[in-house]
């Protein structure tokens, strides 16, 4: 266990940063006298940057550690999820192993806390969410994990009622659900579902929305509705909402309010090859606005390598933004800690090789050490920038 991490740089300067119990104990001066330890870590002038939160991912199904899977184009839902079904069934390695390898990837690249989505419908039951169930207390303590029981193949459209129910009862935090209307074709039947389940177990809601325009907008509207009638402001959320980001901000300013109101969050995977939501709009009307890998190499996409940081950074790319202000808004998007270290905040933070975070999220360079709970979970390879000179 580290007791201080030496020589950290923030703000322009060195500093020791004391840890106790997974938690920032003590800030100072790197000059300053310190008793030194065995335990004591050198970051040799490496930058502070906080741990990430991916808020939209699914760890039961990436093909990552399997052979090359060439895709098809997208046509229909049905259609792909299908296919998806396919390829699921055809993989090599066991589910264990995967989600153990995705989130391994996620660690490396420093991401702490993740909200993965884990599919559930009455042919494969729980078998994903054991696995996940089972792989968070594996890493109890370095990676806090989410888990939304979400039935990919409709809530109603697939009979999931009581295989949600038993996710719920065996580990799954939150309620999800897919496309009211594309894919359940009842919208308000759809929603009052998730929100009665939501009620019964008291627990949080994540739709992934994908219906466009506005019938989108209108099953935003009720799912805000939705979150006020249930009290459950602050702990429900729309994944995707692509119809905020094909609907001027005239058409969705009143259904931003309802959401600010509610206190929903709005997750994006920052896609580039469909609209999304617009962060400044969603800013300007006082929204909470959360980011997600969502597809790393899976049926749905063959790119993405779990990086977060490179996922703010093309927010940021996207938005327009540019100067240090906004660059700092969107790291503020894909972090659940403070943006520089606080006495008592749990040490979850990484190193890298950047001037400021500014800097970082434009940037996004490799991580040279990343830490969870105080503990150091990778190592500095690169040895070189105490002077403060960035090469
Ligand atoms: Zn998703």
């Amino acid at each position: 266990m580290v007791n201080v991490v030496k020589n950290v740089r923030f703000d322009g300067q060195l500093w020791n940063l004391s840890i106790k119990d997974g938690v920032i104990e003590k800030i100072e001066h790197a000059n300053s006298d310190y008793s030194t330890t065995s335990t004591d870590f050198d970051a040799k002038g490496f930058l502070y940057v906080p741990a990430l939160a991916d808020m939209h991912v699914h760890l039961d199904k990436h093909f990552l550690g399997e052979p090359w899977r060439p895709l098809q184009p997208f046509t229909t839902l049905p259609k792909q999820l299908k296919f998806e079904k396919e390829m699921l069934a055809s993989m090599q390695s066991s589910l264990e192993e995967r989600v153990s390898l995705m989130t391994e990837l996620m660690v490396k690249q420093g991401t702490t806390k993740i909200r993965t989505h884990v599919d559930v419908d009455p042919v494969i039951g729980l078998m994903h969410l054991e696995a996940v169930v089972q792989l968070r207390e594996q890493l109890r303590g370095i990676m806090d994990i989410e888990i939304v029981a979400f039935p990919q193949q409709g809530l109603l459209k697939s009979n999931s009622l009581g295989v949600m129910k038993d996710a719920l009862r065996n580990g799954a935090d939150l309620v999800g659900g897919v496309d009211p209307a594309g894919l359940d074709r009842k919208v308000e039947a759809s929603l009052e579902a998730m929100f009665e389940l939501s009620a019964e177990f008291d627990a949080g809601v994540d739709l992934h929305l994908h219906d466009p325009g506005h019938l989108g907008l209108y099953t935003i509207d009720l799912f805000a509705d939705y979150t006020m009638q249930a009290k459950k402001q602050g702990r429900t959320a729309v994944s995707h909402a692509y119809c905020l980001g094909m609907l001027a901000d005239d058409e969705i300013n009143q259904t931003l309010s309802a959401l600010s109101e509610a206190d929903v969050a709005i997750i994006s995977s920052v896609p580039i090859d469909r609209p999304a939501p617009r962060a400044q709009s969603l800013l300007n009307a006082g929204v909470k606005f959360l980011i997600g890998n969502d597809n790393v190499r899976d049926a749905w996409s063959p790119f993405g390598n779990g990086d977060l940081l490179q996922r703010g950074s093309r927010l940021a790319e996207k938005s327009g933004w540019i100067t240090d202000e906004q660059l700092l808004t969107a790291y503020s998007f894909i972090t659940n800690r403070s943006l520089t270290p606080q006495l008592g905040e749990k040490a979850d933070f990484m190193l890298v090789n950047a001037e400021n975070l500014q800097h970082a999220i434009a940037a996004h360079p490799k991580r040279e050490a990343v830490f969870s709970n105080g503990q150091l979970l990778t190592n500095i390879e690169n040895e070189k920038i105490l002077d403060g000179t960035i090469s």
